[in-house]
């Protein structure tokens, strides 16, 4: 049998059919299971990517056969609960991705074997609580609740207690939760006459993702500044709920499914009157722009919302094509160390931050490329917290190597977690301000 390497079409991705009463049975899921992880057996390529493929060849390795079958299926459970979803795997490793034949999409196996788990039950509290960030952001930021649940999240003791009970890793520095609100503070100016280009449209409307409204809203704040300066009229989406991403990672296809009934017809009315549609958090522009198009192919709002998602920087470079992006930077930035965060690479556009950064007059980019492995949720647990230190610690010392005036990612988790992976480098090591690009950005034009 003649095997061809990889497929020379341009990589297709299979709707999910989380619908169909296959996508949770079980037995079919070990079947597919067994099916791919053979394949990956034979391939290896992945195994520096994360923690789910070394967790699969050592079950292998030191299985009674050296082979899949030495292993007990129950044990598949192992590897699911490794993977992050980030979708590296699929988006730039994997040779047999449909169209080829093998239909290899282990990013979406992992989903799927996710989901079955949520539907038996097996997903534990903690999980639930913490991919309820709506809830818990609406919970935490409360006025003199704010003070003690950002009290506690520093206080050493109150931590240990809070791994004991909830499985919180005590060593995580967690995001502070802020009572003023993005949405509820945000004046956008909407006044500026609409100038549309060939590549964007001119005006914006911005879905604040419940990190930047709960815990850093001076990141679309920024955001709001920089479309200001370019005059751009902007607006705030008038209602919304969590993108679904979260629950997406739980297996809760269910819940994603009634975020997305919240969301989409608001944002569907926006994209048709024609409004780019801005995320500054990339895992929920990918959920708008990949995951939900996938789980509802034949629903033509969603089409409509995901044609007119843009990440902030893509939207950005598409306004300088179109000559309409100031180029009046006044600050330089000096040394920064910029990461691409995973969810942002899947999107399959290139480094447009970067491209920003690069206009900034004396500025210098050291652009890093690879996983940090936190992830939205997963890096916080305590069963993940070493692995997810473990898979940053390259991106840790790329990011520090240049002794950068400003370490910053797309994605503000990442970036904290970078930042606690460098200071934790030794004395001297974290010297460099942590800034949102978006924030550097205003910083750049002197906003
Ligand atoms: S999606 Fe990411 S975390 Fe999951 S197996 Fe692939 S590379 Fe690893
Ligand atoms: S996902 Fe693809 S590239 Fe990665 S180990 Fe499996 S077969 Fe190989």
């Amino acid at each position: 049998m003649t095997v061809s390497e990889g497929s020379l079409e341009a990589p297709t991705r299979h709707p999910i059919a989380w619908q169909s009463a296959d996508f949770y049975d079980e037995d079919k899921v070990h079947a597919e299971m067994h099916r791919v992880f053979d394949i990956c057996h034979g391939c290896r390529r992945c195994v520096n990517l994360c923690t789910a493929f070394p967790t699969l060849f050592d079950l292998i390795d030191e299985g009674k056969t050296g082979e899949l079958d030495g292993v007990d299926k129950h044990d598949f459970g192992k590897v699911v609960d490794k993977c992050y979803l980030c979708d590296m795997c699929y988006m730039s490793k994997c040779p047999y991705v449909p169209p080829h034949r093998w239909n290899i999409d282990f990013p979406h196996l992992m989903l799927r074997a996710k989901a079955v788990k949520f539907k038996k039950g097996g997903t534990r509290f903690r999980d639930k609580l913490l991919t309820s960030t709506d809830a818990v952001g609406k919970l935490a930021s409360i006025p003199v609740v704010v003070q003690m649940v950002n009290a506690v999240n520093k206080a050493p003791v109150a931590r240990k207690v809070m791994q004991s009970v909830l499985g919180v890793h005590k060593d995580r520095i967690l995001p502070e939760y802020t009572s003023q609100h993005f949405r509820g503070t945000a004046r956008p100016d909407s006044s500026f006459p609409v100038k549309g280009g060939k590549s964007a449209p001119g005006k914006v409307a911005i879905f604040s993702t419940c990190y930047v409204n709960y815990n850093e809203p001076g990141i679309g704040h920024d955001l709001l500044k920089i479309l200001q300066h370019n005059e751009v009229p902007a607006i705030v989406v008038e209602k919304e709920a969590c993108c679904g991403m979260p629950k997406l990672e739980l297996g809760d296809l269910d819940a994603v499914a009634k975020l997305k009934q919240a969301n989409i017809p608001v944002l569907a009315k926006l994209a048709r009157e024609g409004y780019a549609i801005l995320t500054a958090v990339p895992s929920c522009t990918l959920m708008f722009k990949q995951e939900l198009p996938l789980m509802f192919p034949d629903d033509a709002d969603v089409k409509a919302v995901q044609e007119a998602m843009f990440d902030p920087f893509e939207y950005l470079i598409m306004r300088k094509r179109d000559g309409l992006l100031k180029t009046d930077f006044k600050t330089p930035l000096g040394k920064v160390s910029y990461h691409i965060p995973c969810h942002l690479r899947v999107q399959n556009m290139g480094q447009k931050t970067r491209e920003v950064f690069e206009l900034v007059p004396q500025t210098e980019v050291n652009t890093v490329e690879r996983c940090a492995g936190h992830d939205g949720t997963w890096g916080v647990k305590t069963e993940f917290f070493a692995d997810s230190m473990k898979i940053g610690r390259p991106v840790f010392r790329q990011m520090a190597s240049t002794a950068p005036d400003y370490i910053s990612s797309d994605c503000a988790i990442a970036g904290r977690h970078i930042g606690q992976g460098i200071a934790e480098g030794g004395p001297g090591e974290g010297k460099s301000e942590k800034q949102h690009p978006l924030t550097l950005i205003r910083i750049a034009y002197g906003l």
